[in-house]
């Protein structure tokens, strides 16, 4: 009887597993089965666990529909696994590959691999180092300005300080932050850091610093940092800068265990990306601002892009559908969201 349970259970396990298989993404698009004529696209997306980068993935796979049999798998954020998928899209005879780099210093390994088999590549989220996208014509970029995120967030920021006085906590004429960064390296991570806060500086607003650290993107950390943040300086601090949503909602949830957004207890708290929980966070009052960061646009891009090139087509803004830079780049642009024009970020 036991022997029998387990065979059943192992079978259900096994089916399981395959049905998740194709249900996570595997294969998509109208070329999902039997995708006939359509150019084979292979996409290595850095993690599925990535609250911005699920929202690209399903503009991929939405948009992949009639123009490319895609085929989307986890790189799970190792970048040995990513090189491994890379091999196989390869052995496998992708007509284009889309990389979301695990790490963007390893975008140089992957395009020689790509330009060995002559395969166009384009990178996406995570910006490979000028000198790598030299390497090669068939090389493509789709992301967006970090620098242009950064300069909204702190404007953000530098626009509540003018209009709310109250906000100078201990009226010093300074304002002490805090800063919880993404992935050290990321150009997301690097630039929004540096921007933000030169953006409230130029709107002529003194800055003190009062902690920084990595929260690599993600929600539990982004909450641990600010707890230790809360706890190193109180209330001295007066505005959280995060180099996304996740973050920026992990520090909220820390900041409502100190008792924050209850009474006159207020904390500017700022992000980027415009997640959907983003959204609510400002409609509830907790997140102060956002800046849209364009993830249906980035996925439509991309797929626009590796179809013409697997195709053998030169990409333009005709075929493409989006204006193309120096020849290697489409830019989507960032847009500052409030809870004031919180409409302006369902393009998503
Ligand atoms: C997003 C982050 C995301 C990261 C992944 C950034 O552009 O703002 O939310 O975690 O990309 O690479």
């Amino acid at each position: 009887m036991k022997k029998v349970t387990f065979v059943l259970l192992a079978g259900a396990l096994v089916s399981g597993a395959l049905a998740g298989c194709s249900s996570s993404g595997d294969k998509s698009g109208a070329g999902g089965e039997g995708g006939g004529d359509l150019p084979k696209v292979g996409a290595a997306i850095y993690k599925f666990d990535d609250t911005f980068m699920s929202g690209v993935r399903s503009a991929i796979e939405k948009n992949a529909a009639g123009k490319a049999e895609m085929d989307v798998v986890d790189s799970q954020n190792s970048q040995p696994t990513q090189n491994d998928k890379v091999d196989l899209f390869i052995t496998k005879k992708k007509d284009a590959l889309i990389v979301n780099p695990v790490d963007r210093t390893a975008a140089g390994v992957i395009i020689d691999k790509a330009k060995t088999a002559d395969i166009p590549v384009v990178f996406l989220n995570r910006e490979p180092m000028p000198e790598d996208m030299k390497k090669w014509d068939k090389v493509y970029y789709v992301g967006a300005k970090a620098e242009e995120s950064g300069t909204m967030a702190g404007e953000l920021v530098a626009d509540y300080f003018k209009n709310n006085p109250e906000a100078d906590k201990n009226k010093d004429g300074v304002l002490q932050y805090v800063m919880l960064k993404g992935e050290p390296g990321h150009q997301d991570a690097e630039l929004r850091t540096q921007y933000s806060v030169k953006a409230i500086e130029d709107a002529g607003i003194k800055v003190e610093k009062l902690a920084e650290d990595t929260a690599m993107w993600d929600r539990v950390k982004g909450q641990e940092k600010m707890a230790a943040f809360l706890g190193a300086n109180g209330d001295k601090i007066e505005a959280v800068l995060a180099n996304n949503d996740d973050m920026a909602l992990g520090a909220v949830e820390a900041l409502k265990a100190a008792g924050y957004f209850t009474g006159d207890k207020y904390m500017p708290v700022v992000g980027v990306d415009a997640t959907e929980a983003a959204l609510q966070a400002l409609k509830d009052g907790t997140l102060m601002g956002t800046v849209l960061n364009d993830a249906g646009s980035q996925g439509k891009a991309a797929v626009n892009l590796s179809a013409v090139l697997a195709k053998g087509e030169t990409p333009s803004k005709e075929n493409v559908g989006f204006d193309i830079t120096d020849n290697q780049y489409v830019w989507i642009s960032y847009k500052k969201i409030t809870k004031d024009n919180i409409a302006d970020a369902s393009v998503q």
